[in-house]
């Protein structure tokens, strides 16, 4: 393979530099708005091996990806993690490696993550009151997850936090996350709810706009934040007497799509063009020892092709997606 393409782009202009490779669909949480009843094994394959991994990684990066997340399900459940990120951080041109995760088991393993290569961690708070906390994760793990966020930032990682926002839970808790980041430097997310395949009902009961909070972030002297290539499409804010900042990301906005860099693998080796649509494309079988890696250049290539322009959420079309357990997010 000749080394380092253009960045992949599509029909509609949009570079892709950043992937999102969701390692399992296995958790260990039971979020209501994602796995309510927790995971449910079933009879599919054994999720990809890091020998699989590993040219999929290259093929990526040689088409201009330079960052990768790692997701899940939760992506701590699997026992070579830190494996997968010192692949990742090792792969030639990849220059970022971020993991999202529920923090269980972040105390114990940071270090490590850290020493493989892992720079950005994204956090799943929900909420900073532990019985809201364990009312919408399902367990009363807040303590055990602040204990890793401490421990991470001690370590100098970069850390965001990510909050779905809730009506009837979290939405209504602004003012104890910005008096928590007035001393906490991390970005703190707000994600407005997005409607999967499972949860049409309570969607429709506990999605809030994020527009209330982005009305409020301006009137009070939060200032928009500088973007940088690669960055995800929350709208980020700065203020001077804070020392976090706070981001919001509303996929129902007008626009959201527009800006959009990422693919996304799933754990069993199919390439989603967006969170939202087709069932995914298998290319696990151009993974395998002895193929030629042209042909899993040009199946993205071409499949890149098909890439629509926007998701149709607005009109409650939530393509393949059952839960983000399945994707990552
Ligand atoms: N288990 C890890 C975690 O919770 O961080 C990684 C996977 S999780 C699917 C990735 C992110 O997607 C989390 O921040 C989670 O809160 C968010 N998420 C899950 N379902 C969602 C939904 N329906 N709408 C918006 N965000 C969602
Ligand atoms: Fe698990 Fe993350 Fe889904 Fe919660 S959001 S159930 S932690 S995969």
């Amino acid at each position: 393979m000749t080394r380092f393409k253009p960045e992949l782009s599509d029909r509609y202009g949009r570079r892709f530099s950043y992937l999102r490779l969701s390692i399992t669909d296995v958790c260990n949480f039971r979020c209501h708005y994602c796995l309510p009843d927790g995971y449910q094994k079933t009879d599919q394959p054994e999720p990809l091996t890091l020998a699989e991994m590993a040219p999929l990684l290259q093929t990526f990066a040689h088409l201009g990806t330079r960052k990768i997340r790692i997701t899940g399900g939760e992506p701590s459940v699997r026992k070579d993690l830190t494996d997968i990120i010192s692949l990742a951080a090792q792969t030639p041109g990849i220059e970022q490696v971020a993991l999202t995760t529920n923090g269980y088991r972040l105390a114990d393993q940071v270090d490590d993550w850290q020493q493989a290569g892992l720079q950005r961690l994204n956090l799943s708070i929900d909420s900073l009151d532990p019985q809201q906390f364990a009312a919408i994760t399902g367990y009363s793990h807040l303590d055990r997850i602040m204990a890793g966020l401490e421990r991470a930032l001690s370590l100098g990682l970069d850390v965001k936090i990510n909050a779905v926002l809730l009506r009837g839970f979290n939405s209504e808790r602004l003012q104890q996350f910005l008096d928590w980041i007035k001393h906490t430097p991390v970005t703190l997310r707000f994600i407005e709810l997005m409607e999967t395949g499972d949860h049409p009902v309570f969607f429709a009961e506990h999605h809030v706009s994020g527009e209330s909070i982005r009305q409020q972030l301006r009137d009070t002297g939060w200032q928009v934040a500088m973007r940088h290539q690669h960055d995800g499409p929350a709208e980020e804010f700065s203020h001077p007497d804070y020392r976090g900042k706070l981001g919001l990301i509303m996929p129902y906005s007008k626009d959201f799509c527009s800006s959009c860099n990422r693919l996304r693998i799933s754990s069993l080796g199919k390439l989603h063009l967006c969170l939202f649509g087709e069932q995914g494309y298998d290319i696990r079988s151009l993974l395998q020892p002895g193929v030629d890696p042209e042909l899993l250049v040009a199946e993205l290539e071409q499949r890149l092709g098909l890439k629509d322009e926007t998701h149709y959420l607005q009109s409650g079309n939530t393509g393949a997606t059952r839960h983000f357990a399945m994707l990552g997010g």
